[in-house]
């Protein structure tokens, strides 16, 4: 069994104790990674400060190049990162190959921006003054990262912070740290400096804790619960830390009358059973308009029991297992809760018997009362959630009835409503006859509950620059 090093200040350092990684598909481990503690955290801190001060003063352009560097190291890997992200995930080797592709493409994308990160030239109100809008980057930044994603969103935190100039140090969650090692070794070949880009594993609250007090971190981002996004916020107030936040979601799919049926069944499916239904932007409330409402559900059941479910390494499976234990118990506890509440068992339901692993049916539940524990947590699981609604008033009041506003879902062919529903919906990220929304040029984040900030797109760059006004006095007397 493979055990891997940690990645600090350009060294992988084979600190012990080692920890076990387990495998969700067998509920076995399947490889060892080292773990350091906080007082190793400072360390690397204090050596990513160290590397700020030469890898700030690069031009983007040379720092675009080490990133397409890493881009390049990422691609030609991409068959055993891929295979690493199953392994320790769970998910279908195809979704994490797409994972893969789509860090590779926020690499590119930031690359690239880190030419851009333009200021700007403001006229004066007072002659004899002339102002700069300059933009800095911000130092270290402390990037804790979550399992469902677990390369993509280390991503897109650490290419924009590197592409503007920021050096990082990277918490990966505790489930999911072989592919940010992996990451770190791409890192490596592509020749970044020592200290600029690391990766530590340890005890979660006293990383926090750390990158919290420690004066060189001077920006923690984070993708994870809402639960822990709160802790971080009560920590930050000590130090004013910055902190970008990109924290749970709980997201609607309004599907009207007028929509294109077909279109919308493959949108929620995808939306809702994409990474095994653990997916912060997942499909959690599917609300239909009254008309369609019996139709919608025959056809969306049929495509839901045509999903093959199996270890992720087997060819053409859809639905991976759940990442632990504890995500089967939360998926089991939410089914019998809507039952209990009146909801009707479309298919599925319960733990996929015989087999080893963290295995749950993909589950259709419909007539689900808006008081069940599935219509405001999380599930993160392959549980849909259906029921009807009369008229867009009511599918909206429905949709927004949520501290979370991530994401959010609609179908319908009428333009209008389209644009009703767009400007109503209190959602970061809005898929309109599209369950796939996310893009690197386009932001992402939360309202509400769901975060702080954006990640993504020209916002993405921006959450790890300062701000700075210029005011320069300058004699403008004609001369000569
Ligand atoms: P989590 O329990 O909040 O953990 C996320 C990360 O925070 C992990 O690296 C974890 O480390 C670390 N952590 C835990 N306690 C901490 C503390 N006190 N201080 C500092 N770090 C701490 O979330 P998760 O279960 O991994 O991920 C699922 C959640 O993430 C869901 O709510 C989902 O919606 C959300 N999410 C949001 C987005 C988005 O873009 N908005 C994307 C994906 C996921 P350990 O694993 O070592 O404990």
């Amino acid at each position: 069994m493979t055990t891997y090093p940690l990645y600090l200040d350009g060294q992988f350092v084979a600190s012990e104790p080692a920890r076990a990684i387990v495998n969700p598909a067998t509920a076995e481990p399947f490889a060892r990674v080292c773990t350091t503690d906080r007082a190793r955290l400072a360390v690397a801190i204090q050596d990513a400060d160290r590397a700020f001060r030469q890898w700030r003063r690069l031009p983007g352009k040379a720092r675009g190049a080490f990133l397409h560097a890493v881009a390049d190291r990422l691609e030609a890997r991409r068959d055993d990162i891929g295979r690493a992200i199953t392994m320790e995930n769970g998910k279908p080797l195809a979704q994490s190959l797409g994972e893969v592709a789509m860090s590779v493409d926020h690499l590119r994308w930031f690359a690239e921006e880190a030419r851009r990160a333009y200021g700007r030239v403001v006229p004066h109100q007072v002659d004899g003054k002339r102002h700069l809008v300059i933009k800095a980057p911000m130092g270290v930044v402390g990037a804790i990262s979550p399992w469902n994603f677990p390369l993509v969103l280390a991503l897109r935190k650490a290419a924009p912070a590197l592409a503007a100039g920021c050096t990082v140090v990277l918490k990966p969650a505790s489930q999911t740290p072989v592919c940010a090692l992996l990451l770190a070794e791409c890192v490596h070949d592509a020749g970044l400096p020592a200290g600029v880009f690391q990766v530590v594993v340890g005890p979660s609250a006293a990383f926090g804790d750390e990158f919290l007090a420690n004066p060189l971190c001077r920006k923690i981002t984070f993708t994870g619960s809402t639960e822990v996004g709160r802790v971080l916020v009560q920590g930050a107030a000590a130090a004013i830390k910055p902190l970008s936040l990109e924290l749970g979601g709980h997201a609607p799919v309004l599907v009207f009358a007028d929509a294109d049926l077909d279109v919308a069944v493959e949108g929620t499916l995808i939306a809702k059973f994409r990474n095994t239904g653990q997916s912060c932007i997942a499909a959690n409330r599917v609300l239909v308009e009254r008309p369609i409402y019996e139709r919608f559900l025959e056809a969306f059941v049929a495509r839901t029991r045509q999903l093959k479910v199996g270890d992720g390494l087997e060819p053409g499976v859809d639905i991976g297992p759940l990442v632990d234990e504890a995500g089967l118990q939360k998926a089991a506890e939410h089914v019998q809760d809507a039952v209990a509440r009146g909801a009707r068992l479309l298919c599925g339901g319960r733990r996929v018997p015989g087999r080893p692993g963290y295995f749950f049916e993909p589950t259709v539940l419909a007539d689900v009362r808006p008081d069940s524990a599935c219509m405001s947590e999380e599930t993160f699981a392959p549980i849909a959630p259906v029921c009807a609604f009369d008229g867009e008033g009511e599918a909206i009041a429905q949709a927004n009835a949520s501290i979370y506003g991530l994401s959010a879902y609609a179908f319908t062919r009428d333009l209008s409503r389209a644009f009703r529903v767009m400007e109503a919906l209190e959602a970061g990220t809005i898929g309109i006859n599209d369950g796939v929304p996310s893009t690197s040029q386009c932001p992402f984040g939360g309202m509400k509950q769901s975060g702080w900030g954006r990640e993504l797109g020209l916002e993405g760059l921006d959450a790890f620059l300062d701000t700075k006004h210029v005011s320069l006095g300058v004699d403008v007397e004609p001369r000569g």
